[in-house]
């Protein structure tokens, strides 16, 4: 395994690979990796034959106020547990690399990035579209792999992508939870062993979420209202939003079916967790507390 901080060795690295008829996949991160990014390698090398990950806490997709500074890095550690997962190439830029100016041109999306968390958020989707977009030029990989743990960003490159014709595969991976149920995230760094207890409350409320979909409710409104009152009973969570959206466009529904997405954003002290189901077809972990 291979840890670049230079595009131009990427592309030479690249370039070799698939001079030996190697299939190229890429799963982008922001490092202090665990077990839900490595499931995106594990995916990645049933897809492709040569995989490159990044590890790149991007100022871009940070809001003013936000956990930029923070934001927990550990390359050593996140260096040793791709290793051996088997991933080929590591890139791991530094900001001066990546954006050696200002950037004159961005990757704006006109849709989908005012709602759910782009409204607390605001820039935050225009940050991933254009790293995202940068990464996807320096790998140029044939498939990349993204988690649906984020639901709104896989929507939003897989619009990238559609609209601006790029030649690459995007798949999307189910969330990987801990045994309890809490959707995994570098952030649950940052809460207390009593703020992770009540970070359990989200995972639940999901979980309710499908049941009540599984016993024949068909109406939005009264899944959400369970959510939320699950959500909010006990007190400690800032519940940013509960939504009931159809999961190609993001569009509130009033009647929900297989395809309909229900996402919760909360802060539990001044940690901003966000979570996801598709209710026809929940996650794994989640179908457990089910
Ligand atoms: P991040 O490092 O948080 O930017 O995430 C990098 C990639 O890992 C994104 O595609 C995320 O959606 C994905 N990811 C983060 N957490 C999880 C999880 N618990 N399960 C699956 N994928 C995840």
């Amino acid at each position: 395994m291979k840890l670049i901080r230079r595009i131009a060795d990427v592309r030479a690295e690249v370039a070799r690979a698939r001079r030996d008829g190697r299939r190229i996949g890429f799963v982008p991160t922001m490092g202090f990796l665990h077990e839900g990014h490595l499931s995106l390698i594990d995916r990645c090398q049933e897809l492709a034959d040569w995989v490159a990950m990044s590890i790149y806490v991007n100022p871009l997709q940070f809001v003013p106020g936000e956990d930029f500074e923070r934001y927990p890095r550990d390359l050593e550690r996140d260096r040793k547990a791709v290793e051996e997962r088997g991933v080929d190439l590591v890139f791991a830029p530094d900001d001066r690399e990546l954006y050696p100016g200002p950037q004159t041109v961005v990757v704006t999306p006109r849709r989908l990035a005012d709602r759910l968390c782009g409204l607390s958020r605001p820039g935050h989707f225009e940050g991933v579209l254009t790293v995202v977009s940068k990464l996807f030029a320096i790998v140029q990989p044939d498939v990349a792999v993204f988690g649906q743990k984020d639901y709104q960003q896989t929507l939003l490159i897989q619009k990238m992508v559609a609209d601006l014709d790029l030649p690459v595969r995007i798949e999307v991976a189910p969330t990987v939870r801990d045994p309890d149920g809490l959707a995994m995230s570098s952030r649950n760094d940052y809460l207390s062993p009593e703020e992770r207890q009540r970070a359990r409350r989200i995972s639940r409320a999901l979980a309710e979420a499908v049941k009540d979909y599984r016993a024949g409710q068909r109406e939005a409104g009264s899944i959400r209202a369970r959510v939320l009152a699950t959500l909010e009973a006990g007190g400690g969570f800032d519940v940013e939003y509960v939504e009931v959206v159809s999961g190609d466009e993001l569009e509130p529904l009033e009647r929900v079916g297989d395809d309909t997405v229900v996402a919760v954003a909360a802060r539990v002290g001044a940690t901003r967790l966000i979570d996801n189901v598709r209710l026809g077809n929940p996650d794994p972990g989640l179908e457990a507390l089910v």
